[in-house]
């Protein structure tokens, strides 16, 4: 059957092409290399053949990294030589999955003359190159208008010079005087040799440099420095060296190095301390956070009687419902262990709510897929033929969405106050003038821009409220601008993730005046 070459790109699993994506789902048979990102073989399937085919840490220096080990790396690549044509003799589809492009010093030709010698089909699948992935995701353009009119890959490797023909290292004092751009793959250990051979060819030691390592992965690193510079950057392998005057082009991008919120100020209202979350995944994207609390937790105003009872009584209903993590948190707390529920089922709005009762060893029967009140509703089961119970725990606050809704399908909901939401006492002035002094707001539900609206400044003045305000929901977005908020946002998803997705959208790209509302239709 055909052996098809498939490049599987720098690290990143969505720089795979979609070829790429559908050969590796029929595979029976994939070998791969050591560079190539687990989650890529998590689109083979369950019964395809899997084999590794990278080098081993024990025998030798990586793979493709200096030319040490290179009696072992040949023996290594007979074996892969051996195994393809072997599989390619047998019926099934096999993919040879190879890191960034297959025929960019991968060895891919190699591969390609022997199935061609054996008589046995191929094809190549082109795939995204590390040589020009990493510099890109750096924000190294390797070339530029003005400033590099050519662009050089090469490997790292050093002596031996052949003109390019056979096995030998590239010609650096031709390099050297060549100019523009130099990308070297597999030159971390030899980067000292090489910085030294280019000076020695007429570069300057202030040539600007780039190291990226493990670019496109989440463990990616670059590092800035110079021609002179480069044998003391601390980096591991993999990583591309890029040599030349566009390297500097990227330290005027602080997007590049500091995310996309970098400098910008954002305003958490969240009080309970799940707040955490959010702050992290704005600050990782390079945000500054002031938290305002808003509001908090109390008791319910029966000091928790009817929850404690509802609690004891659990296994007499056919579903519990909950809408808020701290509905869960009170609910269980009540409860000796997660058998209490019996044989009740358990209903989550969304996912902040479903991981709040994994925590407890609890996995919801039930996540609708639009995560509000109104969803779960649409795909709440109908009651059976005699009715049967509902519980739903929630705040006093809480719309009677799910009491109207799921009483409209049959089920009989009792409803108990599991606590209250109340407003947190009025903030300090600095925290209150470092609000009005940001970028923008987020709003997490409707209770928080009643209570926004309710804060007042010392002298009896409404807290000004940034231009930008983010808010989860339909609901949320309207009890906003009800409340004559503007520039209201709608996050796209119900996290903290779909929060920070809308900010990066509008600060990152669109620029802080422009953005178009993607929310703005309006649905509740
Ligand atoms: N065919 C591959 C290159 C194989 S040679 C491609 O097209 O990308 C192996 C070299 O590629 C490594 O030594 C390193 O220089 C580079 N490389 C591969 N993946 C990389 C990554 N994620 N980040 C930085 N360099 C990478």
């Amino acid at each position: 059957m055909t052996v098809y070459l498939v490049g599987a790109g720098p690290g990143d699993p969505g720089l795979l092409t979609r070829r790429g994506a559908k050969l590796l789902a029929r595979a029976d048979v994939v070998l791969y290399d050591r560079l190539v990102s687990p989650a890529l073989l998590d689109l083979a399937r369950g019964d395809a053949q899997l084999i590794d085919v990278g080098k081993r840490p024990d025998s030798g220096p990586a793979a493709g990294d200096g030319a040490e080990g290179r009696r072992g790396q040949d023996e290594r690549q007979e074996d892969i030589l051996r195994l393809l044509v072997a599989h390619g003799r047998r019926p099934g589809v096999v993919v040879r999955l190879k890191g960034g492009d297959p025929f960019l010093f991968g060895r891919g030709g190699e591969e390609v003359e022997v199935l061609a010698a054996a008589g046995i089909p191929f094809e190549v699948v082109p795939g995204v190159t590390s040589a020009f992935a990493a510099p890109a995701v750096a924000g190294i353009p390797v070339t530029h208008r003005g400033v590099a009119s050519s662009v050089t890959v090469v490997t790292g490797r050093i002596g031996g010079s052949d003109g390019g023909g056979g096995s030998g290292g590239p010609d650096w004092e031709a390099l050297a005087r060549a100019g523009g751009t130099l990308v070297i793959l597999m030159g971390m250990s030899t980067r000292a040799a090489i910085a030294e051979a280019l000076v020695a060819g007429g570069r300057s030691p202030d040539t600007p440099a780039a190291v990226i390592a493990r670019a496109t992965t989440a463990a990616q690193r670059v590092a800035h420095t110079t021609l002179a510079g480069l044998a003391s950057v601390d980096l591991d392998s993999p990583a591309v060296i890029v040599v030349g005057p566009v390297v500097s082009l990227a330290h005027d991008s602080p997007s590049v190095t500091s995310g996309a919120l970098s400098g910008r100020t954002v305003v958490v209202t969240r009080s309970s301390p799940r707040a955490r979350g959010l702050v992290d995944a704005l600050e990782r994207a390079g945000a500054v956070t002031v938290e305002l609390p808003l509001t908090r937790q109390v008791d319910a105003a029966d000091g928790g009687a009817a929850l404690r009872a509802a609690a004891a009584a659990v296994r007499d209903f056919r579903w519990v419902v909950f809408t808020s993590v701290n509905a869960v948190d009170r609910f269980v707390a009540q409860l000796r262990d997660a058998r209490a529920f019996g044989s009740a089922s358990v209903a989550a709005v969304g996912g902040a709510t479903a991981d709040a009762l994994r925590a407890e060893g609890i996995e919801p029967d039930l996540v609708p897929a639009e995560h509000s009140a109104r969803g779960l509703v649409e795909v709440f089961p109908p009651a059976p033929e005699g009715g049967g119970r509902v519980l739903f725990p929630a705040a006093d606050i809480a719309p009677d969405t799910i009491d109207s809704g799921l009483g409209h399908v049959g089920w009989d909901v009792q409803r108990v106050e599991a606590y209250r939401t109340v407003a947190a006492a009025a903030p300090e002035p600095e925290v209150l003038a470092r609000v009005a002094g940001a970028d923008a707001l987020v709003l997490t539900a409707t209770s928080s821009v009643h209570a926004l609206v309710a804060l007042r400044n010392p002298d009896r003045s409404a807290v000004p409220v940034p231009a930008h305000v983010v808010c989860i929901g339909p609901t949320t977005a309207a009890a906003a601008r009800g409340a004559g908020m503007t520039g209201v946002h709608e996050a796209w998803g119900a996290s903290a993730d779909g929060i920070v997705a809308e900010l990066s959208d509008h600060f990152g790209h669109a620029g802080p005046a422009a953005a178009p509302e993607p929310g703005a239709a309006d649905a509740s």
